[in-house]
């Protein structure tokens, strides 16, 4: 039997422990450019700003014909329970190697093949690629949008990693998927923020992408990302599209840090300690701004003395956090610390809220 480029790519996918694989056309994307333009203020840092560029493969590569799309799920049993420690949640999707390194490493080596035996031209991407990932994988039949914004694979669910590579090669297109969501609904009573309304996706409020913002988060956003120092998995977790996973998380300290430890962590013991890990990606700043708010969320006295290492930090940020954690705990014992910091603070904006927040 004659071996084409589609069933190598096939072979390649289930070979190296992908759910789901998509083939598409590199049409452009015409029908997203009005969308595009309307979120446009809320793409995060590595999202290609030029909206033509989003919806037209050939601008990134002339002689583009498919794009391939390949899906990983990222789908975890959690068999370990919470102690009474101060401890924050990161996202199963962020336990374990980055999956933009995986990802890479793998679209690099199915590209490679691809040129070997077909003389093909191939451009993987690993979620900064030019394109929107969603779109493109719903044109490749890989899934479906669900009511939780996420696409729906068929084999791995949502909880799944995409990559695709854009080539030359002329290839045989997925069919668009049959499937659809069962709007049970149970992601949108789940959420916590009110992110998920069925038909529309507030991806502003969503905690996944509130704890991936590289500045100073609002008070609602603080408050609203409860205990989360990364990412969330509640709408994901309900979701019965996802299927049982086959791998497990049984170290809480993985998926549930000490809020202590994070805080004290220096830039290397980051590096050794998350620095492979999705999370590496947005420094160690992102994540102590997190812990910080979610020590404001927990309503606990012992609190307080891990806040107040930071209330002198020479990073603006996590300086603001720590006050606006104090003030979110509202604890009488945080009344003189603010008092204090008051009396020092030179940056106008915190001190107003200090003052607002005692003798307001
Ligand atoms: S990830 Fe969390 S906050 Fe975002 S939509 Fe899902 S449940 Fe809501
Ligand atoms: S939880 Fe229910 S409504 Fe939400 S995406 Fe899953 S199947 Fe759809």
């Amino acid at each position: 039997m004659k071996t084409t480029a589609e069933s190598i790519i096939n072979k390649f996918a289930h070979e190296n422990g992908f759910s789901d694989v998509g083939i598409c056309s590199a049409e452009d994307f015409c029908g997203l450019r009005q969308s595009l333009v309307e979120t446009q203020n809320t793409l995060s840092g590595f999202v290609e700003k030029d909206i033509e560029k989003r919806i037209s493969p050939r601008l990134t590569m002339p002689c583009a014909k498919s794009i391939i799309v390949l899906a990983k799920s990222y789908n975890k049993n959690i068999l370990v329970e919470s102690d009474n420690r101060l401890r924050g949640y990161i996202s199963i999707g962020a336990v374990g190697e980055d999956y933009h390194i995986f990802m890479q490493r793998k679209l690099g080596e199915l590209s490679e093949l691809l040129k070997n035996q077909f003389d093909a031209e191939c451009m993987p991407f690993a979620d900064t690629g030019p394109l929107v990932d969603r779109a493109v994988a719903i044109r490749s039949g890989i899934g479906y949008k669900g009511n939780n914004g996420t696409i729906i694979t068929k084999n791995g669910g949502s909880a799944v990693f995409f990559g695709y590579i854009i080539t030359n090669l002329s290839l045989k297109s997925g069919e668009k998927s049959t499937l659809h969501c069962s709007n049970c609904n149970k992601c949108v009573n789940s959420c916590p923020t009110g992110a998920i309304n069925v038909g529309s996706f507030k991806i502003e409020k969503c905690i996944s992408y509130i704890t991936q913002q590289k500045r100073l988060l609002t008070v609602d956003e603080m408050k609203s990302i409860g205990l989360n120092l990364y990412g969330c998995d509640i709408c994901q977790r309900v979701c019965k599209n996802n299927p049982k996973p086959f791998e497990n998380i049984t170290e809480l300290d993985e998926i549930m840090p000490l809020l202590e430890e994070i805080l004290n962590m220096s830039n290397s013991t980051f590096k050794s300690r998350l620095g492979t890990t999705a999370i590496g990606w947005r420094g160690a700043a992102v994540i102590k701004r997190n812990a910080l708010a979610a020590l404001g969320n927990t309503g606990r006295a012992e609190s307080l003395a891990l806040i107040e290492k930071y209330i002198k930090s020479e990073n603006i940020m996590l300086r603001h956090t720590a006050v606006r954690a104090i003030i979110n705990l509202g604890l009488e014992s945080g009344q003189a610390m603010l008092e204090s910091i008051y009396q020092y603070e030179e940056k106008n904006d915190i001190k107003e809220e200090i003052f607002a927040s005692i003798w307001g």
